[in-house]
């Protein structure tokens, strides 16, 4: 299904994924017709077809529908003035629909998106394509922030984070992300290794934490540098 989503235009891709029912919210659907795919992958050609890309350095920017499940799922925590973290933000293009749900510029309440990589020239390419994507000014003011660093341990200096989306599979749950997890705050994160699923983690007003697994998928491991330059793509 997700597949017959491929569009000729950005406008069109999205249109597809809402038509199929893989985006639900008129506000997703909004934030995702604001950014340009094709600022963010190396062959343009492809932008519009619902399928992961390879980025270089061992990376691939997701399928669009699993960037629009991500999304549905940490809605309830996505408003106008939030704090969020993207871990894995690879080329960028998940922070700026994060950015377009955490600040209305029309009503002056703003938030912060931290995407965070641990390839020091992912970082720099996202940049530039956020700038290309019109997010200059985002990134100038703040809004967002593009970091190099270990996701595993994330960015506590920002936080505590209202939504935390992962874009690597972690091997077991990440500890730290989970602190930084605001109160209440939910977490979207893919886990395992041979068989990985992604896990939603939720902390209530109280703190208390729980985890709820959602459905199996295939992802680039959250991993060390070293490990992930040494894949080769
Ligand atoms: N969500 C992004 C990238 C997905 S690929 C996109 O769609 O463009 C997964 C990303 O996780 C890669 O960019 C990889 O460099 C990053 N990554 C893997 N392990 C990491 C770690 N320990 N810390 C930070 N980033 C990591």
């Amino acid at each position: 299904m997700a597949w017959s989503c491929t569009g000729s235009t950005n406008v069109e891709l999205i249109a597809n994924m809402a038509k199929h029912g893989l985006i639900r919210s008129e506000r997703v659907q909004a934030a995702m017709k604001k950014v340009n795919r094709a600022h963010y992958v190396r062959n343009p050609h492809e932008a519009y077809e619902d399928s992961p890309q390879p980025i270089g350095h061992g990376a691939t920017i997701s399928a669009p529908h699993m960037h629009a499940y991500a999304v549905e799922y940490l809605l309830p925590f996505l408003r106008p003035g939030s704090r969020v973290l993207d871990v894995g933000s690879g080329s960028g293009y998940l922070s700026a629909v994060l950015h377009y749900l955490a600040t209305d510029l029309d009503s002056g309440v703003t938030g912060t998106v931290v995407g965070i990589d641990h390839i020091p020239e992912l970082v720099d390419w996202s940049k530039s394509n956020l700038k290309r994507d019109g997010l200059g000014a985002a990134l100038d003011s703040g809004h967002i922030k593009m970091i190099a660093g270990d996701g595993r341990q994330g960015f506590a200096e920002a936080g505590p984070y209202d939504a935390i989306h992962v874009g690597a599979a972690a091997p077991t749950m990440p500890q730290p992300l989970v602190d930084q997890l605001a109160r209440p705050g939910r977490m979207f994160i893919p886990v395992g290794q041979d068989k990985q699923a992604i896990i939603q983690v939720d902390k209530d007003a109280d703190g208390n934490v729980t985890q709820k697994e959602l459905f199996g998928v295939m992802y680039v491991p959250l991993t060390d540098q070293d490990k992930q330059r040494a894949m080769g793509f």
